[in-house]
C-alpha cells in the first residue's frame, strides 16, 4: 500500500509535471471502475471510489472541437513565443476528455479541419522553461 502518495496529493501533482519532463503522460486509473482521472486526482470522479492507481496514458486522442482564443482567455505565454494555436476538447484514446491547447492551427488550417472534426491529435511535450507542459499537435 503506498499510503504516502495516497494521502499526498502534492505527490500526485509532482510525479505529474515530472513526467511531462520525461515524456511521459500519468493519470490516475479507478481500482473499482477502471475510469483514468487526466490530470491526475486522488479519487475517482466517475464512481466516487477513493482508490485509484499510476497508469500512463499514450496522449493520442480526437479533438471533437475547438475555439480560438481572444483577448480575454489568450495564453500569454504562447503569444509572446509567436505560436499558432486554439484551444479545444481533446478526448483522449483512454477515455478523459480534456480542454487543451492544439499547437500549429492557423486560420487557414482552422478552416480546414471545420468541417471534418473530430480530427485525430497527438501529444507535444512542450518545454516552457521553468517546466514543460502536455500540449497537442494535428495527427497528419
Ligand atoms: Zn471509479
Amino acid at each position: 500500500m503506498k499510503t504516502e502518495e495516497f494521502w499526498n496529493p502534492e505527490h500526485i501533482v509532482e510525479k505529474f509535471w515530472n513526467g511531462l519532463k520525461d515524456g511521459v503522460i500519468y493519470g490516475r486509473k479507478c481500482k473499482e471502475c477502471g475510469a483514468i482521472e487526466f490530470p491526475p486526482h486522488l479519487a475517482c470522479n466517475s464512481c466516487g471510489y477513493h482508490e485509484t492507481e499510476w497508469t500512463t496514458l499514450t496522449g493520442k486522442g480526437e479533438l471533437k472541437s475547438f475555439v480560438f482564443t481572444g483577448v480575454l482567455n489568450a495564453r500569454l505565454e504562447l503569444e509572446d513565443r509567436g505560436l499558432k494555436y486554439v484551444c479545444g476538447e481533446v478526448q483522449l484514446d483512454e477515455g478523459p476528455a480534456i480542454n487543451a491547447v492544439i499547437l500549429g492551427v492557423n486560420k487557414k488550417k482552422a478552416r480546414e479541419i471545420d468541417g471534418k472534426l473530430p480530427v485525430r491529435v497527438r501529444p507535444v511535450f512542450y518545454d516552457m522553461g521553468r517546466y514543460t507542459t502536455l500540449f497537442f499537435e494535428l495527427d497528419e
